[in-house]
């Protein structure tokens, strides 16, 4: 097979991280979570009381030791040698994940991660700036969306399948709280790609939307 990228952006909740991991079991190649990278810094500076900013950021850079590896079940993301994969989908996290995210010396440090990723793997790659940004060059590009209303609702149940508990309104709040964070930064904002297919996902199955990506990955492909 002929080496490819696939880009994959969006809000969040929009279904990016299983939507990418199916088509990338398909396709036989990798998934990178690039959320996860940055849940990881945020958690980092979480456990040692470090202030998401740039200022308080800027000495930590180095010792922030992020490694990603691939098992059976997809992505695992470590923090030094813990497997911190769970507890960096709670919702400090995410929120952290969002605050520091706009500053611009993390956001190069994971690109050069993301990059060298995409470099030696064909890969389904998701974030916010991976058509804009961190692949330009990407074969395939895609913008997935959905309302915030159907984002919450499917975020509240996958919480909930998970025994986690979980308040619609909370989970909107902060996912337009997140939307408006990442589209208001200047750094590599979320954006659709000029180049990118447009999918909205609020009327669709998980099924449908899968197929829809592996439709527009084999043409493009082909
Ligand atoms: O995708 P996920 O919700 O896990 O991402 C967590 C946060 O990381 C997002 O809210 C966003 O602020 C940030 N992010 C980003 N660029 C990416 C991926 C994630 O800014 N490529």
């Amino acid at each position: 097979m002929k080496k490819f990228n696939v880009a994959i952006d969006g809000p969040a909740g929009a279904g990016k991280s299983s939507i990418s991991k199916a088509v990338a079991k398909k396709l036989g190649c990798i998934y990178v979570d690039t959320g996860a990278m940055y849940r990881a810094c945020a958690l980092y500076a979480i456990e040692n009381n470090i202030p998401i900013t740039a200022e308080g950021l800027q000495n930590e850079l180095d010792n922030i030791k992020i490694r990603i590896k691939y098992a059976e079940d997809g992505q695992r993301i470590y923090l030094g040698d813990v497997d911190v994969s769970g507890r960096i989908r709670e919702s400090d996290v995410s929120i952290g994940a969002s605050d520091i995210a706009v500053i611009p010396a993390v956001r190069l440090k994971l690109v050069e991660m993301q990059r060298e990723l995409a470099k030696t793997n064909n890969v389904v790659m998701d974030g916010r700036d991976i058509g804009t940004y961190v692949l330009p060059d990407a074969e395939v590009k895609i913008f997935l969306t959905a309302s915030v209303d159907e984002r919450a609702r499917r975020r509240v149940l996958e919480m909930e399948q998970k025994g986690q508990t979980a308040d619609f309104e909370t989970v909107k709040k902060d996912m337009a709280y997140r939307d408006k964070n990442d589209s208001e930064r200047e750094f590599a904002p979320l954006k659709q790609a000029e180049d990118a297919v447009l999918l909205d996902t609020t009327e669709l199955t998980f099924d449908e939307v899968v197929t829809a990506v592996t439709d527009i990955i084999a043409k493009v492909l082909d």
